[in-house]
């Protein structure tokens, strides 16, 4: 949109952009928490992603997996940010107005004259506005709250269905995995493990881990403090690589509520161009960070277009 040369504003509710492709600091490590990788099968997530690598912000990573040697589960290239994941998205931030710690509540209409303008109310009774068109880029429970009385747009957010993920990080003073960066499937709580560290421009002091529980666990556990989680995927990991007596000197873990999408919406995205807001993300079109670029993609073409 902004190449379009629409003026944009972002109003983001986190502390920084990115959303589930996150990289989170704990002390002297970090970790991505969310998104391990990504890969493009579309030439514009294709090239969008060749940029990155070209400038530095990614970089390819090929583990040492559990399905036969290096590269064996890639079917197409492993893409990391660098030295994070998040850096995969802040150059989607150039030029744009970032409002970070900016939660929207509901979208009203700013002009009475013309009914088009949107205000956008945020949790502390504050506003912005008004804007020509809005573009709701969160997971589809999130979207259905700021939509409101917007019937036309909400409904069909009622097929999507999304999943939380816990994760758990943990950090070592030395090296604990056994020879393998990636581990997956190991139980029926355990669905992921990498070694953190081992991706392309990430300290190598100690080793950082990143878990993710399965969704069954996840959703049995919803509602259980982050330390006790900590502690039962580190038992659970110990017992799955054989490391008893192995103690991380950090551990802790993080709920993704809306993590994983469990049933897509079938459509790039949604937008009325009577109203001019649109709802994107992952889940339209799928649950991977490709599907979230596409239908982004998708909804600042059908916005520009409306005007
Ligand atoms: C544990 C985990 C592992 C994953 N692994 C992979 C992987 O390996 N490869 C891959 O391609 N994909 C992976 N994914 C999926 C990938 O992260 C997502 O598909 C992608 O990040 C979705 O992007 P999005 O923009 O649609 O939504 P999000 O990344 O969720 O972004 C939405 C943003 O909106 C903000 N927001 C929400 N509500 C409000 C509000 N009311 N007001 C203001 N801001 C709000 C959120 O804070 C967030 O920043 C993984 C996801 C998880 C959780």
């Amino acid at each position: 949109m902004r190449r379009a040369g629409c003026y944009v504003e972002v109003f983001e509710q986190d502390r920084v952009i990115g959303g589930r492709i996150a990289t989170l600091r704990q002390g002297s490590h970090s970790f991505d928490h969310g998104a391990q990788y990504v890969t493009a099968r579309s030439s514009a997530f294709g090239s969008y992603l060749d940029e990155m690598t070209g400038t530095g912000y990614a970089a390819h990573w090929v583990p040492r997996t559990n399905a036969g040697g290096e590269n064996g589960v890639q079917m197409l290239p492993w893409i990391v940010g660098t030295p994070g994941m998040a850096s995969l998205v802040r150059p989607l931030a150039e030029g744009l107005r970032i409002h970070t710690g900016r939660k929207a509540h509901t979208i009203s209409r700013g002009d009475s004259k013309t009914g088009t303008a949107w205000n956008i109310w945020f949790d502390d009774q504050t506003s912005a506005g008004p804007f020509n068109a809005v573009a709701i880029a969160v997971p589809a429970p999130q979207a259905r709250l700021l939509l409101g009385k917007l019937e036309d747009l909400a409904a069909p957010l009622s097929r999507v269905r999304m999943m939380p993920c816990w994760a758990m990080m943990a950090h070592f003073d030395t090296a604990v995995l056994p020879n393998q960066d990636v581990f997956s499937d190991m139980s029926e709580v355990i669905r992921w493990i990498a070694r953190n560290n081992n991706k392309p421009g990430r300290s190598q002091r100690g080793e950082s881990i990143v878990v993710h529980a399965s969704p069954g666990f996840s959703r049995e556990a919803e509602d259980v403090e982050p330390d006790v989680i900590a502690g039962e995927l580190w038992d659970e990991v110990s017992r799955a690589l054989s490391l008893s007596g192995v103690q991380p000197d950090h551990k802790s873990a993080f709920l993704w509520r809306y993590g994983l999408v469990d049933q897509s919406l079938g459509e790039s995205f949604i937008f009325s161009s009577v109203h001019r807001v649109g709802v994107a993300g992952d889940w339209c079109l799928g649950r991977l960070a490709e599907h979230a670029y596409e239908s982004g993609q998708g909804l600042g073409r059908a916005i520009v277009q409306s005007f």
